[in-house]
């Protein structure tokens, strides 16, 4: 039959290109991702002889066999699992579909992003591909039950492979591996020898359900063997199990090629009984804030595999999470949207939840340098819970940790609330793009004075949150931008607002002119007892959407009405009392006018802000300039 070539996609030469040359010392691996996928498949293919008896699915000896030929240098990985159609091959193995991946291949490259890491290209499904690290040559032969033909695949890793129709393979999968020499320099072990092979199906994946048979000799003779144990580790006791049996398992499952930071086992009494094997990452994944991301848990009922990433078990701020959860009486026959609307599953969830919780929170009390890992990972995904479940806002508030201007580490609410003052009223916050903004922004100089800490909040769910929580122990949440804010005692508000009231009266006309002068740009102009060493600063007014939050509803194509903020000034800079007495000799004018605007592009840029004219901003200033020098 013809022999068709094709080339891979190019982000999956470039992905295989980095497989294979640069970066695993570890090439063991490649025989868990085959192990792993095979095992895939043989789940598959369960699930729809269960579902579809009339389907002619063979369910009645589902294994996976090694197969190795010292002679030949050729290791044969055999399942009678779903197999792939003609199609299926040329998308699952010769394309990348998942979004990111071309970005992350730059980054990788050129080295620039701590973040992406050689480990992180497991979520790529680029566990097939680790095959070229050990073999020149493979070939792929499959065939899905039910179809007459199968589908040869052949490729040397190099940018092409060939595709061709075959008759009669058997129902499943055949990966043939046409080795290198072995070279213990190179990290490669003789993989055609039973004691190495042996040796990898115990470390990598015993705990996989089928069994993984292979010819081995006793005496003088050979036998068949299973290799592995197939015990399904979230059933067993947990003291039995070692930890780098869990370690594995979550690989397995999670297609990441590092330890999680946590595993967590529960079972689940009374009306409905489950069991679950959780994880928690240890790095967040690249697509954790996509929309097509994979999330959820696998699904399997009494052990048999329904569905990988079941969304349905877990709420989406608990979406880093993967794992296992073995539910007792749901029907095989479950669907996504029966599942939606399940008593049982919405029961299982809730425990789920609880259970994560309580591990954090005891984390976070107990080991709190593992918790700051998990927390610098998927602290932003768990603060939507706040606005997304207001039932768990309690549980979450606690687990919450933020930086602030009392220290370079992140604090929790709890021990903010302890160093709050005798007479502060409410737990302040600033929202704004980074810390060095943050630090920098006028609106601090009051708090700095009073000794107030104020949390300065970096991440985009913190503008929606913050509108959403109402308080922490009775605190109320208050932005430190927002209009009206006076600090301090009653005693010390009272003299503030007289001696601004005296101040009014003796500005009145610059108070009126600014606001006049800068209409286009502002709400109103008030005066300020916050600011101590900035001339000006912007506030929102509280009925008004933050400058974060007006960005955020823009971004997701909300129309919205131009928001004006209000202008502080502070009467006793030296800038605003030179205006004053400038203005008060001579009434408007252009150069005045040029101050004005400045006074009001500088406030904005100190907060972080961005001009909305900038060739106008910089015309004013070399004018400014060029006047200063006389
Ligand atoms: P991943 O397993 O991470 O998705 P792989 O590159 O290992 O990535 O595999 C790509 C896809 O090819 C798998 O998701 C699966 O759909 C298919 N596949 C791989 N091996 C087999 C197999 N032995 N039987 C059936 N399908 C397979």
């Amino acid at each position: 039959m013809t022999v068709e070539t094709h080339e891979f996609q190019a982000e999956a030469r470039q992905l295989l290109d980095l497989v294979v040359h640069s970066i695993y010392s570890n090439k063991d691996i490649f025989l868990r991702e085959l192990l792993s996928n095979s095992s895939d498949a043989l789940d598959k293919l369960h699930l729809e002889g269960l579902v579809h008896p009339e389907s002619g699915a063979d369910l009645s000896d589902l294994h996976i066999r090694l197969e190795a030929d010292p002679k030949q240098r050729t290791l044969k990985v055999i399942d009678n699992g779903i197999g792939m159609t003609r199609e299926e091959v040329r998308n699952l193995i010769g394309t990348i579909a998942r979004s990111g991946t071309a970005e992350f291949l730059n980054k990788l490259r050129e080295g620039q992003d701590q973040g992406a890491s050689a480990e992180m290209i497991g979520q790529f499904g680029v566990g097939f591909y680790s095959v070229f690290m050990v073999a020149d040559r493979v070939v792929l032969e499959t065939r899905r039950p039910g179809q007459a033909s199968g589908t040869r695949w052949e490729s040397s890793g190099e940018g092409t492979y060939t595709l061709q129709d075959v008759e009669g393979p058997a129902q499943g999968t055949v990966i043939t591996l046409y080795l290198k020499p072995a070279d213990s320099e190179d990290g490669l072990a003789d993989y055609t020898s039973e004691w190495v092979l042996r040796d990898l199906v115990k470390r990598y994946s015993d705990f996989l359900s089928y069994p993984i048979r292979m010819q081995v000799s006793k005496g003088d003779s050979t036998e068949d063997a299973t290799l592995n144990s197939m015990k399904a580790l979230w059933a067993r006791p947990t003291d039995e199990v070692k930890p780098e049996e869990y370690h594995e398992f979550y690989r397995h499952i999670a297609h990441d090629w590092m330890d999680p930071l946590e595993t967590i086992s529960m079972k689940g009494e009374g009306t409905f009984e489950f069991q679950a094997l959780l994880f928690i990452p240890s790095k967040a994944p690249l697509d954790l804030f996509m929309p097509d991301a994979r999330r959820g848990v696998q699904l399997y009922v009494k052990k048999v595999f329904i569905m990988d990433r079941c969304e349905e078990l877990l709420p989406e701020y608990l979406r880093f999470m993967r794992g296992v959860v073995d539910a007792q009486d749901l029907s095989l026959n479950v669907s996504r949207e029966i599942l939606q609307q399940d008593r049982q599953i919405r029961a299982i969830r809730k425990g789920l939840t609880r259970k994560i919780t309580a591990t954090l929170k005891e984390m976070k009390e107990g080991r709190p340098e593992t918790y700051r890992t998990f927390w610098n990972e998927f602290g932003r995904v768990l603060k939507e819970g706040l606005f997304r479940e207001p039932d768990q806002q309690e549980t979450l508030l606690d687990l919450c940790m933020f930086p602030s201007t009392d220290s370079s580490e992140p604090t929790d609410l709890a021990d903010y609330v302890s160093r709050m003052k005798p007479e502060q009223e409410a737990i302040y916050y600033l929202i704004g793009e980074n810390r060095l903004i943050l630090e920098n922004s006028p609106h601090l100089e009051a708090f700095r004075q009073k000794g107030y800490e104020v949390l300065l909040l970096q991440d985009t769910v913190d503008a929606i949150w913050v509108e959403q929580v109402a308080d922490f122990q009775g605190k109320p949440f208050h932005s430190a931008s927002q209009s009206s804010l006076e600090l301090g005692s009653e005693e010390e508000k009272k003299e503030a607002e007289s001696r601004l009231e005296e101040q009014r009266k003796e500005l009145a006309s610059l108070l009126a002119w600014l606001g006049t002068r800068l209409s286009e740009q502002i709400k109103n102009v008030q005066l300020s007892s916050r600011l101590t060493t900035s001339p000006a600063c912007l506030v929102s007014d509280a009925d008004d959407p933050s400058p974060t939050m007006e960005k955020l509803l823009k971004a997701m194509g909300q129309e919205l009405p131009p928001v004006k903020r209000i202008l502080e000034i502070n009467p006793t800079h030296p800038v605003i009392q030179r205006l004053h007495a400038l203005y008060s000799e001579k009434g408007d004018d252009a150069f005045l006018g040029q101050v004005a605007e400045m006074l009001h592009a500088q406030a904005l840029l100190a907060e972080g802000g961005e001009l909305p004219d900038i060739s106008r901003f910089s015309h004013n200033l070399v004018d400014l300039m060029d006047r200063a020098l006389g």
